[in-house]
């Protein structure tokens, strides 16, 4: 069916009819001139945004609107994770083209709306409109957290230690796969690594933990890869790093894959972009409860390396000793030379 046979209130109608009943604490979802919705009381705002433009970060021959629906509201996920929040409401704005037909929103609705459910957010509001060419995107998520509690990235002190949660460079190799053509049929591994690309899961709960046990000095999301956003936290924390590539978890269909190409792991997970796992550093003293932790996780936890001095700069070192950092650089927007590998 297209569009402007529902027309724009059609489409909004048809969106709020097949979302779950809300919950209590949202006293006015969609329907009305704003949301209305109640945080815990003690609880401070968490709140981030994230716009997501067609051919600039997605690609609709590569990734189903169903999977578009998830990831859209995946990586907001994963900036309230990497504060130890608690995600609660979310708002979706969306400008589409005229070729888009109602069963791609209807879609797209059917993955966002899962992701909401399976991390206990509520959509309660959004904005609609036509658009000329591409498809564009942006969800807000709001959530919430005690101020003293949230993990920020200023945080890291010289001598703790730094940990990531699951595995890197999945992302990066599973586009990779993607952009190679003419594959019909993928191998296990293959499929593996392209659904960290397409179907990322949001590390919440495992922020979360972090942040109620007041284990994490400072933490991020890895959403550029694990160099570029190990910067971040060293710029705000005013510190030098040490990562050893040796400890940099790998998944075993990562290692199968590159051990057939000329790449290496390590260094796909330090500059390959939106692996969407936690990268946090901690006192050395937390290391065994940390550990324990990580056992209860799927994802599981690895110590990659530690905080150092801010005149040590950053040190990615391999078993021949440092690496250039040149070669690891994440995708930056306004980088030359273009096209982007990950975004
Ligand atoms: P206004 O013109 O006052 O901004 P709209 O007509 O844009 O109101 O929206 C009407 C209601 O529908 C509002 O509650 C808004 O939050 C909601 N809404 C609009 N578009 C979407 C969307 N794509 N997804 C969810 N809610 C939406
Ligand atoms: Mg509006």
């Amino acid at each position: 069916m297209e569009l402007r046979e529902i027309g724009e209130f059609g489409l909004i109608a048809r969106i709020q009819d097949r979302l779950p009943d809300l919950p209590s604490s949202v006293f006015k979802g969609i329907g009305d001139d704003a949301g209305v919705a109640s945080l815990t009381p003690g609880r401070d705002l968490v709140s981030t945004v994230d716009l997501l433009l067609e051919d600039v970060h997605f690609d609709l021959s590569v990734i189903s609107p169903y999977l578009l629906g998830r990831k859209s509201l995946a990586v907001n996920l994963s900036d309230i994770a990497a504060m130890g929040g608690l995600p609660r409401f979310t708002l979706i704005s969306m400008a589409v083209p005229p070729r888009i037909r109602v069963e791609f929103i209807d879609d797209f609705f059917r993955g966002f709306s899962e992701m909401a459910q399976a991390f206990g957010v509520s959509l309660i509001g959004g904005d609609t409109s036509s658009s000329p060419d591409r498809l564009f995107i942006s969800v807000t998520l709001l959530g919430e957290g005690r101020k003293d509690a949230l993990v920020y990235r200023n945080g890291a002190r010289a001598g703790d230690d730094l940990y990531v949660t699951g595995t890197l460079g999945d992302s990066l190799m599973g586009l990779r796969l993607v952009q190679r053509t003419g594959r019909p049929t993928l191998a296990p591994e293959e499929k593996f690594l392209l659904s960290r690309h397409l179907n990322p899961t949001p590390r919440v709960k495992e922020g979360q933990a972090l942040s109620e046990k007041g284990l994490a000095t400072a933490m991020i999301d890895i959403s550029d890869g694990l160099f570029s956003d190990l910067s971040h936290i060293c710029t705000e924390s005013r510190v030098g790093a040490t990562i050893w590539t040796n400890r940099i978890p790998q998944s075993p269909a990562l290692q199968k894959l590159v051990s057939a190409s000329q790449s290496s792991g390590w260094q796909l997970a330090l500059k390959g972009g939106e692996d969407y796992e936690l990268l946090f550093a901690a006192p050395p003293g937390k290391e065994s409860e940390i550990i324990a932790l990580g056992r209860q996780w799927d994802c599981g936890v690895t110590r990659i390396g530690q905080v150092e001095p801010q005149t040590s700069g950053i040190n990615i070192l391999d078993e021949n000793g440092p690496v250039d950092p040149e070669l690891l650089k994440g995708y930056d927007h306004f980088a030359r030379p273009s096209p982007p590998e990950n975004s």
